[in-house]
């Protein structure tokens, strides 16, 4: 094996998160396998979470890579990633350590200064740098400068190339979500996979949610919209990319026939490419599964308010499946200036209300998502969401629930805190190395971080009065 990826998630007191991984590491390693670079994945958090046994180093001998990966997308996997990353140089100090993700682009430097057991940094798009790196380390060069996208050390300096490469279309349509070949424990990550993270007790992993194989289905890289809150638009903006990059429909229905060949139950599409006035993708795409014959349980997060006859097609393609699919909308703030200021989509709380209704009529199942602690939302805006929320709790086909949105590195209000009018309690990569779990890292002008938690509180008081299906998350966040 040339390089072996290892994913790991957050480990705390009380539970484990971060239990799935980045999926386009799947793409990576069929991409380098492409070209002759034999590359796997362990998915140690994943692996834990099932109350599996192993030994990190003995997974090493036993694969013996030249090159060790480590995702870094999210922020809470630092100090488990660099605790990795330590315990492998110290144990092999020949071999190469690499990290890759959102939160290793944007802390790249910092990384490669305080973190001496890491050797490289690919920021943005990786299958070209990946595959270079790979290359040059196999053959014993040592010529860096030529390879677009990384960070490196050399003679006591760190170097950062320009970001030159990103995922083009051609690329993104060659490679398969369902290349399940590479990964080395795909039973214990598909049994898993239906939690974002599992509880803790006496040294026991319990998953909140029965078992159910679902696979998150990144059908597009990028987004047209700028939430005040994430980091999509700021790091796709390094990656290169002016506007969002997606597979043909044609390749994500052969990909997608392939998953549910492996007994996946549910496709969750957590990204939605189509633009306000067309809703090209996600119909074309359906279209296809209806000649094909193919339906499943589907869930996708539209990130607006998708055009009339997205409701008619979604109801035939899953029309046997509907009890078990959802449309998801992150309206966040039920006040609509406020929701404005926060994000780019521009629909208005009467097109919400007609658009659920629609989808009741047609039998669809919707979830609301709300945010409690974006800026300039005060407290009469969270009273007002409330209100609105419980006369929209009347509807059967409706979840609705709010939960808070930890910050992000390169989200606009961390980049940009004065124009969020928000206090930054992380504001350096020390910072978010050692944010507890549950803490947001910034509070607004409007609320403090223990306000935010009360919101969330009296909405779940108030909604479970409201209605008896009202489901509360009992999580303070996902990170
Ligand atoms: S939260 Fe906003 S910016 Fe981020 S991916 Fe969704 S729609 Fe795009």
């Amino acid at each position: 094996m040339d390089l072996l990826i290892l994913h790991f998630g957050r480990l705390e007191k009380n539970r484990l998160s971060i239990i799935h991984m980045p999926y386009k590491a799947i793409l990576l390693c069929d991409f380098l396998a492409k070209n002759s670079i034999k590359a796997s994945i362990f998915n140690a958090a994943a692996e834990t979470a099932n109350n599996k046994k192993f030994s990190l180093i003995g997974l090493i001998e036993k694969y013996d890579p030249e090159i060790i990966g480590l995702t870094l997308q999210w922020h809470s996997q630092m100090k488990g990633v660099f605790e990795a990353s330590r315990r492998i140089k110290k144990k092999f100090p020949q071999k190469k350590i690499v990290v890759g993700g959102i939160t290793a682009s944007f802390f790249s430097r910092q990384i490669l200064e305080k973190e001496k057991s890491i050797d490289y940094v690919i920021r943005g798009d990786a299958e070209i740098p990946a595959l270079k790196l790979c290359r040059q380390i196999k053959s014993g060069k040592t010529d860096l400068k030529s390879i677009e996208n990384i960070s490196y050390r050399q003679a006591g300096r760190i170097y950062e190339n320009p970001v030159k490469y990103k995922i083009s279309r051609r690329i993104f349509n060659s490679l398969s979500y369902s290349s399940f070949s590479h990964i080395l424990n795909i039973d214990s990550m598909l049994n898993v996979s239906n939690n974002f993270y599992v509880k803790v007790k006496n040294g026991v992993f319990y998953s909140p949610e029965p078992p159910k194989k679902r696979f998150f289905y990144i059908a597009s890289r990028g987004c047209v919209f700028n939430c005040s809150y994430c980091s999509a638009s700021a790091y796709h903006r390094l990656c290169g990319r002016t506007s969002p990059v997606y597979k043909s429909p044609e390749t994500v229905c052969r990909d997608i026939k392939k998953l549910l060949s492996y007994g996946i139950e549910n496709i969750y599409f957590p990204t939605f490419p189509d633009s306000f006035r067309e809703n090209n993708f996600y119909t074309k795409l359906f279209k296809i599964f209806i000649r094909k014959n193919i339906t499943f349980n589907c869930t996708i997060d539209c990130f607006h308010l998708p055009r009339p006859p997205f409701l008619e097609i979604f109801q035939r393609t899953f029309k046997n499946n509907l009890k078990d699919s959802h449309i998801v909308l992150s309206p966040d703030l039920l006040d609509e200036k406020k929701r404005k200021l926060n994000k780019g989509q521009l629909y208005s709380n009467r097109e919400l209300f007609s658009f659920i209704y629609a989808a009741q009529k047609y039998g669809i199942n919707v979830r609301l998502s709300l945010a409690a602690g974006l800026p300039f939302a005060s407290r009469s805006d969270y009273s007002k969401t409330l209100l609105y929320a419980e006369r929209l709790s009347s509807f059967s086909n409706l979840e609705i629930t709010m939960n808070t949105i930890p910050i992000e590195p390169y989200s606009p209000l961390f980049l940009n805190p004065e124009k969020y009018k928000v206090k930054l309690k992380c504001k350096n990569f020390n910072d978010f190395l050692l944010k507890k779990p549950g803490e947001l890292g910034y509070e607004t002008d409007q609320l403090s971080e223990r306000q935010i938690f009360q919101t969330i509180s009296v909405f779940n008081r108030v909604m479970s009065r409201a209605s008896e299906k009202f489901k509360k998350i009992d999580i303070k966040n996902i990170n």
